[in-house]
């Protein structure tokens, strides 16, 4: 591991400038310097000095060319300086004290050895000068640099005080451990199951913020499975982990939902699958626990979980103040069509049937696809390997009846206002009767998806009823 140095950029030298003008120590700090000795990129410079946060970057302001505008946070006591190359990020050092009851800390200015103290891990406890005596040098008072190296997330202080001051520690430790794929170190580990209680006095913004983040690494479940085991799950999405288990009945026993869902949604990202697509493989199957059943003769079903699965994602997203707009209706529609394409392996399929699910899924179908490929996940490989060739038939089936037919983005032709006024009627149950019989021949292949020859059906239908068209050729 090398010690991290400062970047070839003027900026930090501006920094020093100006603080030295003002009499303030100053250093490169947090995220940013581990980022740096772990090579890895990063976009954000935090800067803390001994002294007034905002007035430095205002003085750091003035010598960057284009005089860029600073943004201050009065209440936090920080300043954001926006620049070509980096975002920075100027803060006076502080201590923290905090009270029993209270999650809002009481900060004090302080010195670099307090404000390291308060910080959340020894990785991120890491700062380089930006001092003339001693300008690029590292200071590492917590072995920051030997936990790197050991890939181990640990608090600087005694973990029970570190987690008790701000609980969000916990998710941060989880979620830095993921992204990083870092072991948590036994002793902070241990405080955490010890103190994860806590977690509820912090807001399910902050909660969620960190949880998306452990989602959005490159295996999320390992991430999950320290959720799980600390026992914060339980506390946070008490749903996901009631998933967990395996329950036996003589020979009988179904598969650990836990870890099948960890395993579809390692799949998902394997597969290039975004944040929501991610979101909908943790929730496929989280209705399995509630629609559990045992059969003497069957075994174990979970009949209907795709509907009530679809049914809870509005509630599950309120409850975790996720998004409420199209990302969740685009989750809810793959939860509930999770078993479709995956059911058309096991029949014969007919074209009857893929034009359904392309109807039904509409611009999510490739989504669909890929969470219902990911979804395939048996210990037995040769299994495995004819579910998945088999899968392969259907998706090739599939793009075979979408050239043909167009239906992602199907748009019926015989609307409701085209009945009404083909048989002079008014708004009522038969004119959506007659809707649903043409959209069904349209889908069944009886009829083509165009203006003359679904008419001419519907007409067909109409006779049949004893409807008389009243305006039959006004809109060809
Ligand atoms: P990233 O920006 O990649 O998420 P980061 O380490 O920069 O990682 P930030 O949330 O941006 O994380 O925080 C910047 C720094 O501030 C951290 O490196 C850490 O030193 C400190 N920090 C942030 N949040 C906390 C917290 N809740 N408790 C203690 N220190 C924190
Ligand atoms: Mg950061």
């Amino acid at each position: 591991m090398n010690t991290p140095q400062l970047p070839e950029n003027p900026l930090f030298r501006t920094i020093a400038e100006a603080a030295g003008e003002l009499g303030y120590p100053a250093y490169v700090i947090g995220g940013f310097v581990r980022d740096l000795a772990l090579v890895r990129p990063s976009k954000d410079v935090d800067v803390v000095c001994v002294g007034d946060g905002i007035k430095l970057a205002q003085a750091v302001g003035r010598k960057l060319p284009g005089k860029p505008r600073v943004t201050v946070f009065k209440n936090f006591g920080t300043a954001m300086l926006p620049t070509e190359t980096v975002e920075l990020e100027f803060v006076g050092a502080r201590k923290e004290s905090y009270r029993a009851e209270s999650r809002k800390p009481e900060v004090e200015a302080g010195t670099l050895e307090e404000d390291l103290a308060r910080r959340d891990f020894t990785i991120n406890a890491l700062a380089l000068s930006l001092n003339p005596q001693d300008f690029g040098t590292l200071v590492d008072r917590y072995e920051g640099m030997r936990d790197l190296q050991q890939k181990i997330i640990r608090t600087p202080l005694d973990p029970d005080i570190t987690f008790s001051d701000d609980p969000l520690r916990m998710m941060r430790a989880v979620r830095f451990a993921t992204q990083l794929n870092f072991d948590i170190e036994p002793d902070t580990y241990d405080a955490i199951a010890r103190n994860k209680d806590r977690i509820k006095i912090v807001s399910q913004e902050r909660i969620t913020d960190e949880l998306n983040k452990i989602i959005k690494a490159a295996k999320p479940s390992y991430g999950f499975k320290l959720l799980f085991q600390t026992g914060l799950l339980q506390l946070i999405f008490p749903k996901m982990a009631l998933l967990y288990g395996v329950e036996k009945v003589g020979k009988h026993a179904h598969k650990d939902n836990f870890y099948h869902t960890l395993q579809v949604l390692d799949n998902v990202v394997d597969a290039g699958g975004d944040l929501w697509l991610r979101w909908a493989a943790i929730l496929h199957d989280i209705a399995k626990p509630a629609t559990k059943r045992y059969f003497p003769n069957v075994g174990w079903t979970f009949h209907g979980h795709e509907d009530k699965g679809a049914r809870w994602v509005p509630g599950i997203f309120t409850d975790l103040k996720l998004p409420l707009g199209e990302e969740m209706r685009m989750v809810q529609k793959l939860v509930r069509l999770h078993l479709r394409p995956i059911a058309l392996v096991k029949e014969t399929v007919t074209d009857s049937a893929v034009r359904r699910l392309l109807f039904e899924a509409g611009d999510d179908i490739d989504r669909l696809m890929l969470l219902c490929r990911a979804d395939i996940t048996s210990k037995d490989h040769q299994r495995k390997e004819l579910y998945l060739r088999n899968f392969g038939l259907v998706e090739e089936k599939l793009r075979e009846v979408e050239s043909k037919d167009h239906l992602r983005n199907f748009k019926p032709v015989i609307t409701g206002e085209v009945i009404m006024e083909a048989f002079g009627l008014k708004p009522s149950r038969e004119v959506g009767e007659l809707k649903d019989a043409v959209l069904e021949a349209i889908l069944d292949g009886k009829v083509r998806n165009e203006f003359e020859e679904a008419f001419a059906y519907l007409l067909q239908l109409g006779q049949a009823k004893g409807l008389p068209p009243v305006h039959p050729f006004t809109h060809q």
